[in-house]
């Protein structure tokens, strides 16, 4: 059997080798492919990575030997060696999985420096102080990232000489005061650690190796994996690249470019860059960069040069880039390009753009944008008016468009909690890290003091969609003691103001935000992605006002018309409580029959915002206690008011306690012990549409739904009931047309027996929330937490009421279609429960045929867009 090959050259792959070389292993591969000028190195693969935690977190001989191999080669290739005094060769060490994960794993640079090397490197370079600074910028990055002392006591030694020295900037220490640090430096490492700092390259590359490995599990990237539903199995690749610096003089930089603008997509290469400086300063956001058109200025025939790769990556790519990039003394070296991250305004705009130019076709377009990312692009915008009269306290970078609007908080955990406390959070900070992310999910914009463009708050806002206006150099952020302070304004915690993140604006106090506009570009792609997809978007939805937006946003029905908030509203609620507490059929018929005339309207408001779009109704669900008071206190309350006895009303509260509500008297339940209830609503379905088929013209086919159905013998039975009452109503009124009469399956039982239940039945709609709760035994409403814990244990990948189990509760679903089918050929079948906005879930829909997905208003765009992607990929 031939070995397996842990350690890729940076010559012996390609670009389609991500699972193995992770992102930037195979795109460096590619770049090296195509003759591009990338400084040399080699990649371990993702195997390794899994193979580390299989083998109780260490490195197998075999890998380090084919390690040790290739940096033989690399000495070859790049004529310098490792631990060599004369030319030493000095690498970087960077993780890389196949998805890349901005700021969340750990870079080492200068690695292979050690107190003889660094001596090698002032004589070759001529340049004492950069091969000092360089050491200990190295021993800094090594001691926080490998051997986990705090970054913060390497911080106090250096400071600590600076102000001894009287330097005011870094730049201002000598060779000397750096020697003086490193030395310092050292005596830390020996220290904390009980060990001197590794002196012997070949130890520095596998320990720091070993410390990418291990950053794939640290809190930052497992939370990143999480909120990008990254699965943890993959494994990082870790790639070892002769170092290039960008801090050699004058001559030299660095930076990083994307070939169109990230934020709103125009085509123009836009990017920024530092003269003097090592790749982390730009990222890292710690100096401010110039834009990258002064380097045409700065270094005309680099910039040259660079525009043509940059133009020939995004043809070779087909897709906009993001590069990183260094000059060494008037020479380019590309460090790295990938698909770059952009807004959902700018994906639009680019697919769009690269359609018209003849680079992709409409298929690849509705594949380039993320379905969850238009949620952007769906949300509000402030309103005119109320912008033009705000008051603008000072502007910043443009980071990541949107508006925000909230109560401003220092730090992360503060912001967590305002959130929680149902506050609207703004955080502000003097600029990011990755320890922020949770503070940055939760508030609805971020503010920082320090950062270009490209800096970590810039980067992970625009991948969250969240507005950040970053870089505001005006703004004083006193973190410590919470105070923002703007021109002669003082704001504290908890104070409002509001972020516009297009304009990178910050304006003073909260700005009522507006619905977006859905033409142009989106329009383009959401009418390419209709023209793509085959399954239906219907939408839940259960008020005129949610349907019209539904509409709006390209819903073709209502697949799922819950009815019972309709009876919470103040003038009814009375009635459905004398309907409760009824003794008599007869005192029920009653009550119900003061409701008949408002849910008739309810019906006909949601039948003339659909126009003539199939809408599906479905019978009362929940348990009637829902509708009553709970605590003694309300108990008595209502009981004044509605004058009903105290002990009558808390004697039937009790008599409906329920230990498990949501497996008990509900859904097809309720109609089969009150029939009266199933009654009134099917003869207020029909009446609405009596009328709006009148006042309208509109050809409407009521089709109404029985809920949660788990015995052919049930749903019968209340077919009976509706099947009488709507004919008993149609013939009253001389009118007759075809209505429907289905069922959900959202009990186990159901999806098993689903070739029984389809001869009673006309549709099927899957209502996967409760065929989750119940076929995992999971309370929907309970189980938040222990949710959070499977997922961060690894159990889970996703949570199975967000995007559909399509193993356990998905193979329920398929079996159902197949037996459906088999007694009703043409069953319709859709979907209703949260998945039918989900965009797995939705593929998934897409691949066992059901006919439409149903989800809420806000989510048909997203489903859109998923259903044409599902389409576009079966294809393949
Ligand atoms: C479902 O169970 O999936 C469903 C759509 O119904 P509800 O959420 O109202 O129980
Ligand atoms: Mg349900």
């Amino acid at each position: 059997m031939e070995k397996k090959k842990f350690v890729y050259s940076f010559n012996e792959g390609s670009k389609d080798m991500k699972d193995l070389l992770g992102g930037k292993g195979a795109n460096l591969a590619e770049m090296t492919k195509i003759g591009l000028p990338v400084p040399f190195g080699f990649t371990v693969t993702t195997e390794a990575c899994n193979r580390y935690y299989e083998e109780n977190q260490t490195i197998a001989d075999d890998i380090v030997a084919d390690i040790f191999e290739k940096l033989s080669d690399l000495e070859h290739v790049t004529g310098k060696q490792f631990g060599s005094v004369e030319n030493p060769l000095l690498v970087s060490v960077r993780s890389g999985a196949k998805i890349s994960m901005p700021g969340m794993m750990d870079t080492i640079l200068n690695l292979g420096l050690n107190d003889n090397t660094v001596e090698g490197l002032a004589k070759l370079t001529e340049n004492p102080r950069f091969a000092y600074d360089s050491y200990r910028r190295f021993i800094q990055m090594f001691g926080d990232v490998v051997m986990e002392i705090p970054k913060t006591k390497f911080d106090a030694i250096f400071d600590s000489k600076k102000e001894k020295e009287g330097c005011e900037f870094d730049v201002d220490l000598t060779t000397e005061h750096l020697q003086d640090i490193i030395v310092n430096y050292k005596k830390l490492v020996k220290e904390e650690m009980g060990r001197n700092f590794p002196q012997e390259p070949k130890d520095q590359l596998m320990e720091a190796v070993m410390a990418v490995f291990r950053s794939w599990n640290n809190e930052r990237a497992i939370l990143y994996r999480q909120l990008n539903d990254i699965p943890g199995s993959i494994g990082t690749a870790v790639n070892v690249q002769s170092m290039v610096f960008g801090n050699m003089g004058d001559t030299s930089g660095t930076g990083v470019a994307f070939t169109r603008n990230p934020a709103n997509g125009e085509k123009k290469l836009f990017g920024e860059f530092l003269v003097n400086a090592q790749g982390e300063d730009v990222v890292a956001g710690i100096r401010t960069p110039q834009p990258i058109a002064e380097m045409a200025e700065a270094f005309p025939e680099v910039y040259k040069e660079f525009t043509r790769i940059s133009e020939l990556l995004e043809k070779h790519y087909t897709d906009m880039q993001d590069m990183e990039f260094t000059v060494e003394r008037n020479k380019l070296f590309m460090l790295q390009t990938r698909n770059g991250k952009r807004t959902a305004a700018a994906a639009v705009k680019i697919a769009v753009d690269m359609e018209k130019e003849g680079l992709i076709d409409k298929k690849t377009a509705v594949t380039r944008l993320e379905p969850a990312m238009i949620d952007q692009l769906l949300h509000p915008k402030f309103d005119d008016a109320e912008l033009a009269a705000a008051e603008r306290l000072t502007k910043g970078l443009p980071a990541s468009p949107g508006a925000a609007t909230g109560k401003i908080y220092f730090n992360a955990a503060d912001a967590v909690a305002a959130v929680e406390n149902g506050n609207p959070a703004v955080l502000v900070r003097l600029e990011t890290s990755p320890e922020d992310l949770a503070g940055m999910v939760a508030a609805e914009g971020i503010l920082t003091a320090r950062g270009g463009m490209t800096s970590h708050a810039a980067v992970v806002a625009r991948g969250m969609g969240k507005c950040c206006v970053s870089g505001c150099a005006e703004i004083k952020v006193d973190e410590e003691v919470k105070t923002l302070t703007i021109g002669s304004d003082v704001f504290k915690e908890g104070d409002y103001i509001s972020l516009d993140g297009t304009a990178g604006e910050v304006l003073k106090g909260q700005i009522k935000t507006v619905p977006p506009e859905l033409s142009g570009d989106f329009g383009t792609i959401m009418q390419w992605a209709d023209e793509i997809r085959t399954l239906k978007i219907r939408t839940n939805a259960d008020n005129p006002r949610d349907a019209k937006q539904a509409v709006d946003f390209g819903a073709e029905g209502i697949g799922l018309c819950r009815t019972e908030h309709m009876f919470f509203e103040e003038e009814r609620i009375p009635a459905v409580r004398r309907m409760i507490l009824a003794d008599s059929e007869e005192e029920r018929r009653e009550a119900l029959s003061f409701l008949l005339p408002y849910q008739k309207s309810d019906f006909k408001g949601i039948y003339e915002a659909m126009g003539d779009r199939p809408v599906t109704i479905r019978l009362l669900d929940p348990p009637l206690h829902e509708f009553l008071p709970h605590t003694d206190e309300e108990i008595k309350q209502l009981s004044a008011q509605i004058n009903v006895p105290y002990e009558k009303l808390a004697k039937k509260t009790e008599e409906l306690h329920e230990f498990n509500p949501m497996l008990g008297h509900r859904g097809c339940r309720l109609a089969v012990t009150y029939p009266e209830i199933a009654e009134m609503q099917a003869e207020a379905i029909i009446m609405a549409a009596i009328e709006v088929r009148k006042e309208q013209g509109l050809d409407i086919v009521p089709e109404i739904m029985i809920p949660l159905v788990g015995l052919k013998k049930e749903l019968a039975d209340v077919k009976a009931t509706v099947v009488q009452t709507v004919e008993k109503v149609m013939e009253r009124e001389g009118v007759k047309f075809d209505y429907l009469i289905g069922t959900m399956i959202e009990i186990p039982r159901a999806a098993l027996t689903a070739d029984e239940i389809a001869e009673e039945a006309e549709f099927f709609s899957f209502g996967t929330n409760d065929l989750t709760q119940m076929t995992f035994g999971f309370s929907r409403d309970d189980t938040g937490q222990i949710i959070r814990e499977y997922r961060d244990k690894g159990i889970f990948d996703d949570d199975p009421f967000q995007s559909i189990d399509q193993v356990g509760v998905g193979q329920l679903v398929k079996m159902a279609v197949e037996k459906g089918k088999a007694t009703r050929p043409n069953i319709k079948l859709g979907i209703c429960g949260e998945h039918g906005g989900d965009p797995k879930s939705i593929e998934f829909c897409h691949n066992i045929g059901l006919q439409y997905v149903s989800c809420s208003p806000f989510r048909v765009p997203i489903a859109r867009l998923a259903a044409a992607q599902a389409a576009v990929k079966a294809e393949k």
